[in-house]
């Protein structure tokens, strides 16, 4: 029998010993890709992946789960948001002195923020960065034979995407999962939106093949009845590339019903005429401010209020239903700059609007100008992965607040909006339509309603497809 590596998707947190996640309705799409790589291309090793939270995994569960596969190596991953999950997951493991198995650290968190590996050597051994495909499987190979390997290494990109195996669902628990299947066209993000760390795992933009997407995709449709979430950072990157995925879903008659992540100034009337032809009902796109200047100069996303105003009426007139994301307190933002983004929300016309205000993640330049004024750095990581600030990430991971702008302000702002956007005719009477042969779904408009009312928040889990 091959040695085991067992990769593990952390929760949040752990209270009291039970692990707490936002959301577990996406497989953990990232792990399954390193997996499959690992049994595919090692005649060595045999990959398995245990999702914490979508288990219901308390520590000694999992460390029971580890004895029982006795793996030769284990593989964390972990976003910023999930360190403490990962942190408390690992303490417990090597807190037995009888436990001789190393543990890698890889993921979103690691990537951006090196030097944590060396902060907590003490529970991890060794950390991949970026991609970890091919330098994981290199590292533990190495580490079978008894060589020794550094204790933190960048991934090699893979640039032929085609070369790495379709995710092997089989892996996971699929029936747990959200309906709607997760797929990755492409890989990489050449832009420089200041609060975002996703150039930190790549710059470089590589897409599959058509033939291989549409294996993959023909490969789940009848397990997702053809409901796919294109998870790419900007699927319409390519735009050659996505017409041809168009065409090519056309030709083989694959009815579809999908949603993407895509930028603004990244579609036009032709490309989202023939999305839709191939089945894209909503594209989520991040905005982020009302106000030109301060989407210019400070996000540095470089699109007018007029390419706003157009693109949106391009998606209603091709029947595309439009999710916007937006924060309340940039640097530089005033009262005036907020009430234009609030009134560019209120008249946009778009379905789904998510507003949030921004978080300084390690990787971005929200976080250098942050760490300036002293709301982050690295011992402040440290305190919210060992929960020195609270349990849990919401309400406990720092935030930016703007100078001359109360915390408050903007909280009341973005329940504002939330309620003024959220709590009307049109958006009920959409709602209505969509969720009325689904008692459950009613249940949670209900409670949303009420929801949106007293807190000024929705009830709903946060969308995953945030860009
Ligand atoms: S927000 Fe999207 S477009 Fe901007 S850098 Fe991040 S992944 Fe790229």
């Amino acid at each position: 029998m091959k040695p085991k590596i067992i990769l593990i998707n952390p929760p949040l947190h752990f209270s009291n010993n039970i692990p707490h996640s936002l959301d577990v309705s996406v497989p953990p799409l990232g792990l399954l890709y390193i997996a499959s790589y690992i049994n595919r291309y090692s005649p060595d090793f045999e990959a398995a992946i245990l999702d914490v939270t979508e288990a219901g995994l308390s520590l000694e569960q999992i460390r029971k789960d580890i004895d029982d596969i006795n793996p030769f190596v284990i593989g964390i991953t972990s976003m910023t948001p999930q360190i403490q999950g990962a942190v408390e997951l690992a303490r417990f493991l090597k807190s037995d002195p009888s436990f001789d198995r190393k543990i890698f650290l890889g993921g979103p968190h690691v990537s951006a923020d090196k030097d944590f590996i060396n902060r907590y050597k003490n529970i991890f051994d060794h950390a991949i960065t970026g991609e970890g495909e091919k330098t994981f499987l290199a590292s533990v190979t190495r580490l079978l034979k008894k060589e020794t390997i550094p204790v933190i290494q960048n991934g090699e990109v893979i640039d032929d995407l085609d070369t790495i195996p379709l995710p092997d669902r089989t892996l996971i628990n699929r029936q747990r999962y959200n309906k709607r299947e997760s797929v990755i066209f492409s890989r990489g993000c050449p832009y420089d939106c200041y609060y975002c760390s996703r150039p930190a795992i790549s710059r470089k933009v590589r897409y599959r093949s058509v033939y291989n997407m549409l294996e993959e995709i023909k490969q789940v449709y009848a397990f997702c009845d053809g409901k796919i979430s294109f998870q790419d950072d900007t699927l319409t990157m390519n735009r050659k590339r996505v017409l041809e995925l168009c065409g090519g879903i056309k030709n083989e008659s694959l009815k579809l019903d999908w949603e993407c992540n895509t930028r603004i100034d990244l579609v036009d009337d032709e490309i989202l005429g023939a999305m839709k032809k191939a089945g894209c009902s909503l594209i989520h796109f991040g905005v982020e401010s009302g106000n030109e200047l301060i989407r210019r100069e400070q996000i540095h996303k470089r699109f007018t209020n007029q390419q706003i105003e157009k693109v949106f009426s391009l998606c209603n007139k091709h029947g595309i239903k439009v999710a916007c994301y937006f924060m309340v307190g940039h640097p530089g933002e005033t009262k005036d700059t907020l009430e234009e983004t609030k009134n560019m929300i209120l008249k946009s016309g778009i379905d789904i609007v998510g507003v949030s205000i921004p978080t300084p993640f390690p990787g971005s330049e929200l976080y250098d100008i942050a760490e300036k004024k002293g709301i982050i750095n690295k011992a402040v990581i440290d305190l919210f992965a060992e929960k020195k600030l609270g349990e849990g990430y919401v309400g406990n991971y720092p935030i930016y607040i703007p100078e001359g702008i109360e915390k408050e302000y903007l909280f009341d702002i973005m329940k504002s909006i939330n309620r003024h956007f959220y709590l009307n005719f049109k958006t009920f009477w959409s709602r209505f339509k969509q969720d009325i042969f689904s008692l459950k779904r009613i249940r949670q408009d209900v409670t949303d309603f009420f929801s949106l009312i007293a807190q000024g928040v929705s009830s709903r889990k946060p969308y995953q497809n945030k860009k």
